[in-house]
């Protein structure tokens, strides 16, 4: 059995322009291989060094002797058996990457997921994205954030994560592929789907999930629940076409509500549930030319071999850390307001990344003083900072879903911009001072954080950067809390935070990581294990 034999694994460097030349990477996996007679052979993973010019290639691969066999890249079938009718049920409320992925989890363990979403199927999702665009108008039950897929859908992608459980990794990644994703993400280390690839690969869950026998509730927003001796017993729904409400009875509930949910939040503090306000990051949306981003990344060198160019930067502002989040090379900056009178921005690109700009948050942590030095104060205080600059912003820029929006230079020397360059944000930007906009603080810290990653990253301060506000949803303002060992919130059994919104992720792939952890934890108690 191929299964059987000892890994065998070489490492091969070469310059990153050679690699599709033919022949040029079978040399080197020849040259590297000295064990026995090479058989077969494939990249297990793939990685760009562009630190020096030129750009060089780092790959692992597989290989094995002649006359032995290569086993497959993924692992064989998954899959996901048809619950019995009597199976307890678990409502999973939110169906973004944790919702998901603690669905499917349940199914694989004999538990019927009970999916709660407000928003619609995934394709009926984008008519309202377009509205956005057009119209300015934003449906707060289905929008870049709300509906099937949850804010991971209309996103980008990425699939990075800072979890260190390769194993884990490797099997949500295989149920991605097992849904259509292109095996290569198995492979890059930055492995990276894009927005109009996903919406097709989330439709294949749902099926995986109907066909086992979860039941899925669209339309349908968590507004209450209620308890039997002290535990969860039911689920209240309201329906978002017609005010109905509904009830689900269910055995416990996960939460995977992700970060956007203030109404959620409302009504945990509401019902005297313990939520606790949490440090984020909020900034501003910079775009550049991606052709500038691709000369400064790979010093000069061109070519269809090279990707386009991302990159990280990083610096300390005082007290504050200033970062970039979630860059999209060859992206779209996208209008990811919750709700109408607010601006929010974020980005995503296409599976082949190729639109002209290069788009990245921008952005300066915020902490417990900040917010209340700002007047805001209990377990929803960050979030109400956080809503009173996407506020300003919509005030800032004509009441609509254009956005404020500075040149670089400009915002860094202090001066208004009397024109802006093309922009990928298609509501539209207005020319705004941005120092007026922003809490002083931020504006301040990305002001002299911008001036470092200009000086790390020769040409970044470039004439025709533009910098959109705000870039305010990078993570949970609230943690709603949960025992370490058995995931439940500490006052409430069989009641499981999960994902994002909670406070457990930050991300795609750690959100789905993190719905399947929780999921285990619920059935390990509903079995008694
Ligand atoms: C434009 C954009 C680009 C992004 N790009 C990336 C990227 O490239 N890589 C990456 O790792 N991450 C990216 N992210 C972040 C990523 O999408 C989130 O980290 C991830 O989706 C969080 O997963 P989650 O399941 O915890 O929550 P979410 O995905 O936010 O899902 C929550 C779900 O709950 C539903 N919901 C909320 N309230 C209720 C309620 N009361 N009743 C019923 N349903 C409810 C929502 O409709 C939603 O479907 C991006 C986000 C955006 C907006």
């Amino acid at each position: 059995m191929a299964n059987e034999l000892p890994k065998r694994t070489v490492r091969v460097r070469l310059p990153a322009r050679d690699v599709d030349q033919p022949g040029r990477l079978e040399d080197a996996v020849r040259q590297a291989v000295s064990t026995g007679p090479l058989g077969a052979w494939r990249v297990d993973r793939r990685s760009l060094d562009a630190r020096k010019r030129p750009v060089m290639a780092e790959l692992t691969i597989h290989y094995v002797h002649e006359g032995e066999t290569l086993g497959p890249l993924e692992q064989a079938g998954q899959n996901w058996p048809r619950l019995p009718e009597d199976a307890p049920r678990v409502a999973v409320i939110g169906m973004g990457p944790a919702g998901l992925y603690a669905a499917l989890e349940l199914v694989t363990n004999g538990i019927r997921p009970v999916i709660i979403e407000r928003g619609g199927p995934v394709r009926e999702r984008r008519r309202d994205l377009v509205r956005i665009t057009r119209e300015h108008l934003v449906d707060p039950d289905s929008n870049y954030c709300f509906g099937e897929g949850g804010a991971g859908t209309y996103s980008d992608g990425k699939l990075y994560t800072r979890s260190h459980k390769r194993g884990d990794i490797r099997s949500a990644l295989e149920i991605l592929v097992h849904h259509g994703a292109d095996p290569s993400i198995l492979v890059d280390t930055h492995p990276h789907i894009g927005t109009n690839k996903l919406p097709a690969i989330i439709e294949r869950m749902r099926a995986t999930l109907i066909e086992a026998g979860a039941e899925v509730h669209f339309h349908e927003r968590w507004v209450d629940w209620s308890t039997q001796s002290g535990a969860v017993r039911t689920v209240v729904t309201e329906s978002v076409k017609d005010g109905n409400r509904r009830e689900h009875l269910v055995e416990s509930v996960i939460v995977a509500t992700g970060h956007s949910a203030r109404d959620v939040f409302r009504m945990l503090h509401r019902r005297g549930l313990t939520i606790e306000a949490k440090p984020f990051a909020l900034g501003v949306r910079v775009e550049h030319p991606q052709s500038y981003v691709d000369r400064i990344q790979y010093h000069g060198e061109q070519g269809d071999w090279l990707p386009p160019a991302s990159y990280k930067l990083v610096c300390q502002v005082g007290d504050h850390g200033v970062h970039s989040f979630c860059m999209c090379p060859g992206g779209i900056i996208a209008p990811c307001a919750t709700a109408p009178e607010e601006v929010v921005t974020n980005g995503w690109s296409p599976s082949k990344r190729n639109n002209p700009f290069a788009n990245s948050g921008i952005v300066v942590t915020v902490g417990e003083a900040d917010w209340e030095r700002a007047g805001f104060e209990g377990p929803l205080a960050a979030m109400e900072f956080q809503a009173s600059v996407e506020r300003a912003a919509w005030l800032a820029a004509g009441q609509t879903q254009r956005a404020p929006a500075q040149r670089l230079l400009d915002f860094v020397n202090r001066r208004p911009s009397t024109t802006l360059p093309a922009c990928s944000y298609l509501p539209g930007i207005v020319p705004v001072n941005l120092h007026d906009v922003l809490p002083p603080f931020i504006a301040e810290a990305l002001r002299e954080g911008f001036v470092t990653f200009g000086n790390r990253m020769r040409g970044y301060l470039h004439p025709d950067a533009v910098l959109v506000a705000p870039e305010s949803r990078t993570s949970s303002p609230v943690r709603i809390p949960r025992d370490g060992q058995s995931l439940q919130h500490p006052q409430l059994p069989g009641f499981y935070p999960c994902g994002e919104g909670a406070g457990y992720a930050g991300g795609i792939l750690s959100a789905a990581l993190d719905g399947q952890r929780v999921a285990a934890a619920a059935v390990k108690k509903l079995k008694g294990s």
